[in-house]
């Protein structure tokens, strides 16, 4: 099974759209310029989700501000798994677990790594489950 969100579901769009609107910030992506809710920031960049539900990855590592469009994908779901955290209007978009998923043996079926600062375990991109057979990040 590949791990992808797919469309953005309709009650995720309005939590999305509320989120920008109270906490939207801009930002410019090349010539586009755009209004997306922060999901998660650290001191080398974030990611950045859009009305339209395209999630962004800002970088200032190399001193160059760039913004690109994060592919579906594991990246994208740990993205959301993230924020689903504290908004949890979020997670509906997340995959269901099916059934015959193994806890992830790295997190102890947490999402996250209680030894490093809860930081998002990044074997099962934070859901907490592996489905078989396993797809790597
Ligand atoms: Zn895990």
């Amino acid at each position: 099974m590949k791990l992808i969100l797919g469309p953005m579901p309709e009650a995720v769009q309005a939590t999305v759209r509320r989120l920008i609107d109270s906490a939207g910030e801009q930002f410019v992506e090349s010539d586009r310029r755009f209004v997306g809710f922060v999901l998660w920031g650290g001191p080398v960049g974030c990611d950045i989700i859009d009305a339209d539900g395209e999630v962004w990855s800002c970088s200032w590592w190399n001193g160059d501000d760039t913004v690109e469009r994060v592919p579906d994908g594991p990246r994208k779901v740990g993205a959301i798994a993230i924020a689903a955290e504290r908004e949890p209007g979020l997670a509906l978009w997340l995959p269901q677990r099916p059934a015959g998923a193994n806890d992830c043996s790295v997190c102890g079926g947490l999402g996250t790594l209680s030894q490093m600062n809860g930081v998002q375990c990044p074997e099962c991109v934070g859901l907490g489950w592996l489905s078989e057979p396993h797809e790597r990040v």
